[in-house]
């Protein structure tokens, strides 16, 4: 069952992403199972006790404990790697694992790190709140004004961190050329790269060096399990991550690691068939409403660095009802099938309130900086028929009189 491993870069070199997606990192048992088998297994046994040492020391191939290696969870390593572009990859237990594991595993006291302010409401945090508790100084930017970038690295800066487009004002970065800015002066820059996956998206080709995913969102994409994913170089993760990641264990599942396989089989028809449907959402809503944010839209400021950057624009944009927060919850309030819900990436059609919940806990001022106002609502748009999602927002917008 070797001879057509998904594991072999002879063979996966010429595979294209839709290949990948549903091959890249299969590697088969003695059984030839057609599906990614589950390990659910956390240690593993040796012939001999000279193996155990030998494994320990590194110089026998195989696995040791699953904290540190799963056969399941390196078959989703392998698959995200490929469809990245990385030469390595590492999964965690969460998108906000990944995250903090990128960000510390490279952080002492005394670095500095620049980070654009619109940002995941727990990246803010750990910028904001966990990284100078640790002595880690931090400077957060506008990240789509690439000069703010240039004027705020200083000597100690290490990191450059950013997402794009960012949650929830749906703010575009211009990769290359913060990459550029950064690769000039040593510092790493490690792009969130949540909303868009590697199916719209492959930061590495712009010069990102780290690229770290919630894979709880597109990924997955049907609101089931909890996941994330850092990507970079096989020297990066070896010599910089990993002696992070395995002493401090932010390991994911195996079973979540097989759910995230059946995902990525389906992530880029997925993807793109949401990004029609937000695309006529997003239209129609424009009529009704004051201001409705979506990079694929000709009204976003940065639409064309948007669509230059991305193969289509998401599933995900932000609308702005006008009033306040009674409008707002009334909106939500009157969906019959959109669901009022936090999650993201979902196949099903779910909208929140930012304000009052994934940002409830960044301070009043910061949110209004970065455009979350008490009449925003971010929309996550589904596999439904857009048409039936529309009809929806309409009799919805009447019930506030939009
Ligand atoms: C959801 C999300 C995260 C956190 O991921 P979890 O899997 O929920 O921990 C981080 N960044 C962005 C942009 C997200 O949308």
């Amino acid at each position: 069952m070797k001879r057509k491993s998904g594991q072999n870069p002879e063979i996966t070199k010429n595979w294209k992403p839709a290949t990948l997606a549903i091959r890249g990192g299969t590697a088969r048992t003695e059984y030839g199972e057609t599906s990614e088998a589950l390990f659910l297994s956390s240690g593993y046994c040796y012939d001999r006790a000279e193996d155990a040492a030998a494994r320990f020391a590194g110089e026998q191939q195989g696995m040791t404990y699953s904290r540190l290696q799963n056969p399941t969870v390196e078959m989703l390593e392998q698959r995200i790697a490929l469809l990245e572009g990385a030469e390595a990859c590492r999964a965690t237990a969460t998108g906000m694992a990944a995250m903090t594991a990128a960000l510390l595993c490279q952080l002492s006291a005394g670095d500095h790190v620049v980070a654009a302010k619109a940002a995941f409401g727990s990246c803010r945090w750990l910028v904001d709140t966990l990284l100078p508790k640790f002595g880690i100084a931090t400077t957060t930017i506008d990240g789509s004004d690439v000069a703010a970038w240039e004027a705020a690295a200083q000597p100690n800066t290490k990191v450059f961190f950013f997402e794009t487009p960012a949650n929830p004002t749906m703010d575009v970065v211009d990769i290359a050329a913060v990459c550029a800015i950064a690769r000039a002066r040593g510092i790493t820059t490690v792009v969130d790269n949540a909303f868009a996956s590697p199916a719209l998206q492959r930061p590495m080709e712009f010069g990102a060096d780290v690229v770290a995913y919630s894979a709880t969102k597109m990924m997955d994409g049907q609101g089931r399990v909890l996941a994330g994913a850092i990507c970079g170089s096989r020297d990066w993760i070896d010599n910089v991550l990993l002696p992070f990641h395995r002493n401090t264990g932010p390991t994911l599942s195996a079973f979540n690691a097989w759910v995230v396989l059946k995902g990525l089989e389906t992530l880029d028809l997925r993807i793109r068939r949401q990004s029609e449907n937000a695309l006529k959402v997003a239209q129609f809503l424009e009529t009704r409403l004051p201001k409705v944010l979506y990079p694929g839209l000709e009204s976003h400021p940065q639409h064309a660095l948007a669509m230059q950057q991305m193969d289509a624009a998401g599933p995900i944009f932000s609308l702005y009802v006008g009033g306040g927060r009674a409008e707002a919850h009334g909106l939500l309030n009157a969906l019959e099938l959109v669901d009022i819900s936090n999650n993201i990436g979902d196949s099903r059609s779910l909208m929140t309130h930012p304000a009052s919940t994934t940002h409830f806990g960044m301070a009043e001022e910061a949110r209004l900086e970065v455009g979350i106002t008490e009449d925003m609502l971010r929309l996550n748009v589904g596999l439904e028929d857009p048409d039936d999602v529309i009809a929806d927002f309409d009799q919805a917008l009447k019930t506030i009189g939009r």
